[in-house]
């Protein structure tokens, strides 16, 4: 078993160290918040994410898992450390490293013996080189090896995506180092594939421009087909059976968002502009994408008026199901933009609320949906939770003020709503 030490308990890192543990191997978490170290050593993850408490309290219990601020506790005799700090969006597009910088200085402060480091955050192609020349101000190049190991993970699934991943991508110079990490992760009996630093750091950000695509290439045919009366959803179930093709990704409705796909096609564009290239198929993307959000606000404005005055209930907060997660969520835009033109927004989310409200205080946080629908104007649905497919919509109608609804994620049927009396509008339906 390996000692392994993990820098940055976000969302990749938390997860990455929590599987490792619980498939036997001592694991380390570094963290700079002191507020996140002490909630996690309580056994309490500080976001939510299904099915990741019970792991870290086990694993802890057991003695394999534990929480430091202090790289000195971590990093030295680590056999493998893995870097986990965010990459977020930088003014220019470009992701921003200097939590990568600061983790490498980190551990090249305390590098002892051998020891792989192992880059899982999303970073700019050529950041495996920045690692070693930034351990190498520390160290003997020869102390040490850089592979690249990207995360496919998806916030909501996390912790089986990290037991079960589709493939394990690693890229390094020193193919020795990345065979070994490859045999770090044997037991998740997954494809492995090994490769060069760049290609390896490429393969993630082309693999998420590309899903990204797919989104705001459904959400063009969502726009299409509702002025020539086709429904985007019959469409995409046509089109996802051409094995060619495949379901994934087809669903139409307010557009991608989170930490990882609107930073990632942006980071990926700056880096094609900065080499001469013309991402235009990029830029396409990330346009759809804006224009699928404020699109359904112009749809509500078209379906009930002036906002000035109204009551909008919104159903979802966070930028998909199963997370609390309000990075770059849709939810955003949409409020954002009603609340300029007027309207009071009540809304309701099961795990998001708390965070959303650190971004929008004005709006007003409901207990329950109902709540949210009550003495509404219209009731948008933003995010997909599953218990929105549940809800009484009979209850619904007769506590809104005007049962207008507007689907932005294709949960109800549309038959069904207008049987029960709503002007009911989903993306892409006629
Ligand atoms: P996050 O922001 O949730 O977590 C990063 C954590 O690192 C934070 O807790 C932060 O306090 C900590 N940190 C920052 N600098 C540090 C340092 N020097 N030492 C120790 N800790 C430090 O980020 P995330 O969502 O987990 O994403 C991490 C990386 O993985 C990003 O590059 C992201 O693009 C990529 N990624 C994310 C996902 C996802 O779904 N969230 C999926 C795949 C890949």
């Amino acid at each position: 078993m390996a000692k392994i030490s993990v820098i940055g308990t976000g969302y990749v890192g938390l997860v990455t160290g929590v599987c490792f543990s619980d498939l036997g191997n001592e694991v380390w978490c570094v963290e700079i918040d002191p507020q996140k170290v002490d909630m996690l050593k309580k056994g309490k993850p500080h976001f939510y994410e299904p099915g990741l408490e019970e792991l870290i309290t086990r694993n802890a219990a057991a003695g394999r898992l534990q929480f430091t601020l202090d790289y000195a506790k971590a990093v030295p005799d680590s056999d493998f450390i893995f870097i986990c700090v965010g990459t977020p969006m930088s003014d220019c597009g470009a992701a921003e490293l200097k939590y990568v910088r600061t983790a490498a200085e980190g551990i090249g402060e305390h590098l002892e013996g051998y020891t792989i480091i192992v880059n899982k955050s999303t970073v700019p192609i050529g950041t495996g080189d920045l690692v070693t020349e930034i351990l190498s101000g520390h160290t003997d190049p020869a102390n040490f090896a850089v592979v690249s190991n990207p995360e496919f993970l998806r916030e909501g699934s996390a912790v089986t995506d990290v037991f079960s991943p589709d493939r394990i991508i690693l890229g390094a110079v020193d193919q020795a180092a990345a065979q070994k990490v490859a045999d770090l992760h044997a037991p998740l009996g997954a494809p492995i594939i090994i490769t060069d630093l760049r290609t390896a750091e490429m393969i993630k950000y082309a693999s998420n421009a590309f899903l990204a695509t797919r989104i705001s290439f459904i959400n063009e045919m969502a726009h299409i087909c509702e002025r020539l009366g086709a429904d985007v959803r019959e469409v995409a179930r046509g089109m996802g059976m051409d094995k060619r093709i495949g379901p994934h990704f087809l669903n139409a409705g307010v557009g991608y968002g989170g930490s990882c796909f609107p930073k990632d096609v942006r980071a990926l564009a700056y880096m094609a502009e900065e080499q001469d290239c013309h991402p235009q198929l990029l830029e396409a993307v990330m346009e759809i994408n804006t224009d699928a959000r404020l699109r359904f606000v112009a749809r509500l404005v078209e379906m009930i008026g002036d906002l000035q005055g109204k009551t909008i209930g919104v159903l979802g907060l966070s930028f998909k199901p199963n997370t609390d997660d309000m990075r770059d969520a849709p939810s955003l835009d949409i409020l954002t933009r009603a609340h300029e033109l007027g309207a009071t927004i009540k809304a309701y989310d099961p795990q998001a609320m708390a965070r959303a409200e650190e971004i929008m205080p004005w709006v007003t946080y409901c207990a329950t949906p109902y709540d949210a629908a009550k003495e509404a104007d219209a009731l948008l649905v933003v995010t997909e939770w599953n218990e929105f497919k549940q809800l009484d919509m009979k209850h619904v109608h007769e506590l809104m003020r005007k049962p207008v609804l507007l689907d932005g994620r294709l949960v109800y049927e549309p038959a069904d709503m207008r049987r029960l009396g709503f002007q009911y509008y989903g993306v892409g339906r006629p």
